[in-house]
């Protein structure tokens, strides 16, 4: 029997697992093939609503389900931390247990070192968790006049366009709340545009003199100096701040770290076409695992997801894996309370920003619902079992 593991079941391990459990079935049923996914986490998370709570755009307890409510027939949850991944002898070790595999889908995202900015952790808020989703709502809740900063620490990190969205939603907000002439908000951003692409970058400075939001491009952190409520960069310059927001730094998981396989910032390094880790045929990485020049995105780690679960049952099937991923991306971008653009991207097309519109928002509130049985756990997948 071939086992193929995946571990993490984030957006990419489960899309990843069910679509191979829909592909495989047959395989599955007659014994042949075994898909076992490795997740601790006793939740699945739907990162893009941590924004959305903060601005009451969905409710918290819509940004999470359990996890053995994500994954189709067919596959074995095993409810443990991988401690362990030993690429060479194909093998993973879990707190309790050794698994071997013939094929492997790692997928542990991205995780965050808030001991790379000092100051950073104690005097500013984010929202890339629940819990600190959470913290930022009351602080909003409670803040009536001052200045707001909403900086990103390093590059890369999850969902390139985030930031952008948070300052335009704490533009509506405040203007909601009848306070917005109390409020200054700056956009503090570590390379000289607001953006990774000119032409996004452009439109989203336009919409800032627009909408009066200040901003400091090519601004590296260094450090938050929580005495006299200020960000440091690398070059000395300073700026104040009432309530801070900060995207943490990224980096690789520690999993990838302990088990020597990545590089010096835990990043896989894996080939753009074939999503192989770089010296293994039967070892795959997948979504913000990767240190691929793709976004951070669920887009991107389901489309991902469609490709390594091709290539696999094409080998496991007895043929050449011929599926190649083609740098496809995308995301629906809030611009304000009412307005959503749409952002798309691949390996030969630079990233097209669409004019923003209520329809594009209007989607992007629809798709909180449609995630959990379009993108992660496809409806097909039951249908056809
Ligand atoms: C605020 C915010 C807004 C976003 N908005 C968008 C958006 O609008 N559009 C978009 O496309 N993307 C968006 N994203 C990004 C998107 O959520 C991520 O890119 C996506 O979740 C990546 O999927 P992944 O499977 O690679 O990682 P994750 O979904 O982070 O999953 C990683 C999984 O690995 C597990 N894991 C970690 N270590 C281990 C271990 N040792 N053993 C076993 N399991 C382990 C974790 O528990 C987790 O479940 C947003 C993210 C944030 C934070």
């Amino acid at each position: 029997m071939k086992t193929v593991a995946i571990v993490g079941g984030g957006s990419g391990g489960v899309s990843a697992a069910n679509h191979l459990a829909s592909k495989l079935r047959r395989e599955i049923e007659d014994k042949l093939v075994r898909i076992v996914l490795v997740e601790g986490s006793k939740r699945h998370y739907y990162q893009p609503g941590f924004l959305e709570i903060v601005f009451d755009l969905m409710p918290q307890q819509a940004t999470y389900r359990n996890m053995d409510r994500m994954l189709t027939k067919g596959i074995a949850l095993i409810s443990e931390y991988a401690t362990m991944i030993d690429l060479k002898n194909h093998f993973i070790k879990t707190e309790r247990q050794k698994i071997d595999f013939d094929y492997i889908v790692i997928a542990t995202g991205a995780s965050y070192n808030y001991d790379a900015v000092p100051g950073l952790e104690s005097g500013t808020y984010n929202f890339y968790n629940l819990d600190k989703a959470l913290e930022l709502k009351t602080a909003l809740n409670h803040f009536k006049s001052g200045k707001i900063l909403m900086g990103v620490s390093s590059m890369p990190y999850k969902c390139t366009p985030a930031p952008l969205e948070a300052v335009f939603l704490l533009n509506d907000y405040f203007k909601k709340r009848g306070i917005r002439n109390d409020v200054e908000i700056e956009y503090i951003y570590p390379i000289p545009m607001a953006f990774p692409d000119k032409g996004v970058s452009d439109v989203a400075l336009k919409m800032f003199e627009d909408k009066g939001i200040k901003s400091k491009l090519g601004f590296r952190l260094k450090y938050v100096d929580n005495d006299s409520h200020e960000f440091v960069s690398e070059d000395g310059d300073r700026t104040r701040f009432d309530l801070a927001i900060v995207t943490p730094p990224h980096v690789g998981n520690k999993l990838i770290v302990d088990s020597k396989i990545g590089d010096k910032m835990g990043w896989l390094t894996v080939d753009n076409l074939t999503l192989n880790i770089k010296g293994y045929e039967n070892a795959y990485a997948i979504g913000d695992a990767t240190n691929l020049q793709v976004s951070k995105a669920g887009s991107v780690a389901d489309a991902e997801a469609i490709v390594v679960s091709e290539r696999i049952s094409q080998a496991i099937e007895g043929y050449e894996p011929v599926s190649t991923y083609d740098g496809s991306g995308g995301a629906l971008m809030i611009t304000g309370i009412g307005s959503a653009s749409m952002l798309t991207s691949s390996y030969t097309q630079k990233p097209i920003m669409m004019p923003e519109s209520y329809a594009f928002y209007w989607i992007k509130l629809i798709y909180n619902n449609l995630y959990w049985n379009m993108t992660a756990k496809p409806v097909l997948n039951e249908v056809i079992q």
